[in-house]
Protein backbone atom coordinates (compact mmCIF):
# COMPACT_ATOMS: atom_id res chain seq x y z
CA UNK A 1 0.00 0.00 0.00
CA UNK A 2 1.36 3.34 -1.00
CA UNK A 3 2.31 6.21 1.64
CA UNK A 4 -0.06 7.99 4.20
CA UNK A 5 -0.54 11.50 3.88
CA UNK A 6 -2.25 13.35 7.20
CA UNK A 7 -3.44 16.32 5.61
CA UNK A 8 -3.84 19.51 8.74
CA UNK A 9 -5.88 22.25 6.90
CA UNK A 10 -9.29 23.95 8.19
CA UNK A 11 -10.71 24.80 4.82
CA UNK A 12 -12.49 22.30 3.42
CA UNK A 13 -11.79 23.20 -0.39
CA UNK A 14 -8.82 22.39 0.02
CA UNK A 15 -8.56 19.72 1.80
CA UNK A 16 -11.17 17.81 -0.24
CA UNK A 17 -9.01 18.99 -3.27
CA UNK A 18 -6.01 17.71 -1.63
CA UNK A 19 -7.04 14.45 -0.19
CA UNK A 20 -9.33 13.74 -3.59
CA UNK A 21 -5.70 13.72 -5.90
CA UNK A 22 -4.11 12.19 -3.94
CA UNK A 23 -6.46 9.25 -3.07
CA UNK A 24 -6.55 9.57 -6.80
CA UNK A 25 -2.63 8.63 -7.25
CA UNK A 26 -2.20 6.02 -5.00
CA UNK A 27 -1.74 7.55 -1.61
CA UNK A 28 -3.49 7.17 1.31
CA UNK A 29 -5.16 10.66 2.48
CA UNK A 30 -6.61 11.47 5.73
CA UNK A 31 -7.87 15.01 7.14
CA UNK A 32 -7.99 16.53 10.46
CA UNK A 33 -8.73 20.32 10.06
CA UNK A 34 -7.67 21.34 13.13
CA UNK A 35 -3.69 20.94 15.29
CA UNK A 36 -5.37 19.57 18.58
CA UNK A 37 -6.27 16.48 16.28
CA UNK A 38 -2.70 15.96 15.48
CA UNK A 39 -1.59 14.04 17.85
CA UNK A 40 -4.64 11.50 18.41
CA UNK A 41 -4.47 11.11 14.23
CA UNK A 42 -0.61 10.36 14.32
CA UNK A 43 -1.15 8.46 17.65
CA UNK A 44 -4.10 6.16 15.95
CA UNK A 45 -1.65 5.42 12.76
CA UNK A 46 1.73 7.26 11.76
CA UNK A 47 1.45 8.97 8.72
CA UNK A 48 4.50 9.20 6.22
CA UNK A 49 4.48 12.44 5.88
CA UNK A 50 2.18 15.66 7.04
CA UNK A 51 0.98 18.27 4.68
CA UNK A 52 0.79 21.30 7.54
CA UNK A 53 -1.22 24.68 7.12
CA UNK A 54 0.28 27.59 8.57
CA UNK A 55 -2.66 29.39 9.72
CA UNK A 56 -4.97 27.06 11.41
CA UNK A 57 -7.93 28.13 14.46
CA UNK A 58 -6.02 27.39 17.86
CA UNK A 59 -2.79 25.61 17.85
CA UNK A 60 -0.93 27.05 14.40
CA UNK A 61 1.13 25.19 12.29
CA UNK A 62 4.03 26.46 13.50
CA UNK A 63 2.79 25.16 16.76
CA UNK A 64 1.95 21.81 15.55
CA UNK A 65 5.39 21.44 14.01
CA UNK A 66 7.46 22.13 17.15
CA UNK A 67 5.42 19.28 18.88
CA UNK A 68 5.75 16.98 16.29
CA UNK A 69 9.94 17.58 16.26
CA UNK A 70 9.41 17.87 20.09
CA UNK A 71 8.49 14.13 20.39
CA UNK A 72 10.81 11.46 19.91
CA UNK A 73 8.52 8.80 17.65
CA UNK A 74 7.93 11.81 15.20
CA UNK A 75 11.44 13.77 15.28
CA UNK A 76 11.45 12.80 11.67
CA UNK A 77 8.78 12.96 10.34
CA UNK A 78 8.28 14.69 7.16
CA UNK A 79 5.96 18.15 7.32
CA UNK A 80 5.62 19.96 4.38
CA UNK A 81 3.94 23.61 5.61
CA UNK A 82 1.46 25.03 3.25
CA UNK A 83 1.19 29.07 3.90
CA UNK A 84 0.31 32.04 1.68
CA UNK A 85 1.92 33.97 -0.64
CA UNK A 86 4.58 36.63 0.01
CA UNK A 87 5.32 35.18 4.01
CA UNK A 88 8.20 35.14 3.28
CA UNK A 89 9.77 36.08 6.86
CA UNK A 90 7.13 33.40 7.84
CA UNK A 91 8.29 30.57 5.51
CA UNK A 92 11.97 31.22 7.09
CA UNK A 93 10.64 30.51 10.52
CA UNK A 94 9.01 27.36 9.01
CA UNK A 95 12.22 26.04 7.76
CA UNK A 96 13.93 26.75 11.18
CA UNK A 97 11.28 25.25 13.17
CA UNK A 98 11.98 21.84 11.15
CA UNK A 99 9.93 21.71 8.59
CA UNK A 100 10.99 19.89 5.16
CA UNK A 101 9.74 21.61 2.76
CA UNK A 102 7.20 24.86 2.30
CA UNK A 103 3.99 25.35 -0.67
CA UNK A 104 3.26 28.83 -1.07
CA UNK A 105 -0.29 28.73 -1.85
CA UNK A 106 -2.67 29.00 -3.97
CA UNK A 107 -0.66 26.32 -5.59
CA UNK A 108 -0.92 23.79 -8.23
CA UNK A 109 -1.87 20.13 -6.98
CA UNK A 110 0.58 18.37 -9.45
CA UNK A 111 3.37 20.36 -7.58
CA UNK A 112 2.18 19.57 -4.07
CA UNK A 113 2.27 15.65 -5.28
CA UNK A 114 5.59 15.61 -6.88
CA UNK A 115 7.27 17.67 -3.71
CA UNK A 116 5.68 14.95 -0.89
CA UNK A 117 6.94 12.15 -3.54
CA UNK A 118 10.77 13.66 -3.99
CA UNK A 119 10.60 14.38 0.02
CA UNK A 120 9.14 10.50 -0.12
CA UNK A 121 11.91 9.29 -2.32
CA UNK A 122 14.60 10.18 0.34
CA UNK A 123 12.37 9.03 3.34
CA UNK A 124 10.66 6.12 2.79
CA UNK A 125 11.57 5.02 -0.77
CA UNK A 126 9.86 2.12 -1.31
CA UNK A 127 6.48 3.74 -0.75
CA UNK A 128 6.93 6.06 -3.80
CA UNK A 129 9.13 2.86 -6.00
CA UNK A 130 7.45 1.89 -9.02
CA UNK A 131 8.69 -1.35 -8.38
CA UNK A 132 9.09 -3.51 -5.42
CA UNK A 133 11.37 -5.94 -5.65
CA UNK A 134 12.38 -8.96 -3.43
CA UNK A 135 14.36 -12.07 -4.06
CA UNK A 136 12.55 -13.18 -7.50
CA UNK A 137 9.36 -11.49 -6.47
CA UNK A 138 8.75 -7.98 -8.51
CA UNK A 139 5.38 -5.75 -7.96
CA UNK A 140 5.26 -3.35 -10.64
CA UNK A 141 2.72 -0.43 -8.95
CA UNK A 142 2.24 1.60 -12.48
CA UNK A 143 1.63 -1.85 -14.56
CA UNK A 144 -0.10 -3.42 -11.53
CA UNK A 145 1.52 -6.77 -12.18
CA UNK A 146 3.52 -9.26 -10.38
CA UNK A 147 6.24 -11.97 -11.88
CA UNK A 148 8.38 -14.32 -10.20
CA UNK A 149 11.58 -15.04 -11.86
CA UNK A 150 9.67 -14.84 -15.63
CA UNK A 151 6.60 -16.25 -14.49
CA UNK A 152 3.86 -13.49 -14.58
CA UNK A 153 1.93 -14.20 -11.19
CA UNK A 154 -2.14 -13.71 -11.62
CA UNK A 155 -3.84 -11.53 -8.68
CA UNK A 156 -6.99 -10.50 -8.01
CA UNK A 157 -6.83 -6.58 -7.36
CA UNK A 158 -7.27 -7.69 -3.57
CA UNK A 159 -4.41 -10.13 -3.36
CA UNK A 160 -2.06 -7.59 -5.28
CA UNK A 161 -3.01 -4.67 -2.73
CA UNK A 162 -2.07 -7.40 -0.12
CA UNK A 163 1.19 -8.22 -1.38
CA UNK A 164 2.16 -4.97 -1.83
CA UNK A 165 1.43 -3.81 1.67
CA UNK A 166 3.69 -7.00 3.25
CA UNK A 167 6.08 -6.64 0.32
CA UNK A 168 6.27 -2.57 1.32
CA UNK A 169 7.68 -3.64 5.33
CA UNK A 170 9.48 -6.81 4.64
CA UNK A 171 9.65 -8.61 8.47
CA UNK A 172 6.88 -6.17 9.80
CA UNK A 173 4.21 -8.51 11.13
CA UNK A 174 0.08 -7.14 10.40
CA UNK A 175 -2.71 -8.18 12.32
CA UNK A 176 -5.92 -9.17 10.33
CA UNK A 177 -7.88 -6.95 11.92
CA UNK A 178 -4.48 -4.00 10.56
CA UNK A 179 -4.72 -5.88 7.10
CA UNK A 180 -8.24 -5.25 7.29
CA UNK A 181 -8.05 -1.84 7.57
CA UNK A 182 -5.25 -0.79 5.45
CA UNK A 183 -5.87 -3.10 2.37
CA UNK A 184 -9.82 -3.43 2.20
CA UNK A 185 -12.09 -0.46 2.38
CA UNK A 186 -13.08 -0.08 5.92
CA UNK A 187 -16.24 -0.08 5.50
CA UNK A 188 -16.50 -2.80 3.26
CA UNK A 189 -18.20 -5.91 4.61
CA UNK A 190 -15.76 -8.29 5.35
CA UNK A 191 -14.37 -10.05 8.66
CA UNK A 192 -11.18 -11.18 10.06
CA UNK A 193 -11.64 -14.94 8.23
CA UNK A 194 -11.58 -12.93 4.79
CA UNK A 195 -8.08 -12.23 5.68
CA UNK A 196 -6.94 -15.63 5.67
CA UNK A 197 -8.82 -16.48 3.13
CA UNK A 198 -6.89 -13.86 0.60
CA UNK A 199 -3.46 -14.67 2.04
CA UNK A 200 -4.12 -18.61 1.10
CA UNK A 201 -4.78 -17.62 -2.39
CA UNK A 202 -2.33 -15.36 -2.62
CA UNK A 203 0.26 -17.92 -1.13
CA UNK A 204 -1.15 -20.37 -3.86
CA UNK A 205 -0.43 -18.24 -6.90
CA UNK A 206 2.69 -17.29 -5.85
CA UNK A 207 4.07 -20.51 -5.35
CA UNK A 208 1.73 -23.05 -6.49
CA UNK A 209 2.07 -25.42 -3.56
CA UNK A 210 5.79 -26.23 -4.96
CA UNK A 211 7.95 -23.12 -4.63
CA UNK A 212 9.02 -21.05 -1.40
CA UNK A 213 6.64 -19.19 0.08
CA UNK A 214 7.55 -15.73 0.88
CA UNK A 215 4.33 -15.39 3.29
CA UNK A 216 5.06 -16.40 6.99
CA UNK A 217 2.09 -16.92 9.60
CA UNK A 218 2.66 -15.65 12.98
CA UNK A 219 0.66 -17.53 15.05
CA UNK A 220 -1.86 -15.18 17.29
CA UNK A 221 -0.57 -12.32 15.50
CA UNK A 222 -0.72 -12.30 11.68
CA UNK A 223 1.17 -12.41 8.49
CA UNK A 224 4.03 -11.02 7.28
CA UNK A 225 6.12 -10.83 4.08
CA UNK A 226 9.38 -12.81 5.22
CA UNK A 227 12.39 -10.35 5.40
CA UNK A 228 15.02 -13.38 4.32
CA UNK A 229 12.86 -14.62 1.68
CA UNK A 230 15.24 -13.77 -1.34
CA UNK A 231 18.46 -13.64 0.71
CA1 LIG B 1 -6.11 27.56 6.97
Amino acid sequence: MAASILIVEDEPAIHQLLAYNFEAEGFRARVVETGEEVHAAITQEMPDLVLLDWMLPGLSGIEVCRLIRARTETQKLPIIMLTARGEEAERVRGLATGADDYIVKPFSVPEVVARVRSILRRSKPESVAEELIRGEITLDRGKKRVSRSVREVQLSPTEFRLLEYLMQSPGRVYSRAQLLDRVWNSDAEVDERTVDVHVGRLRKNLSRGKEHDPIRTVRGSGYAFDERFGR
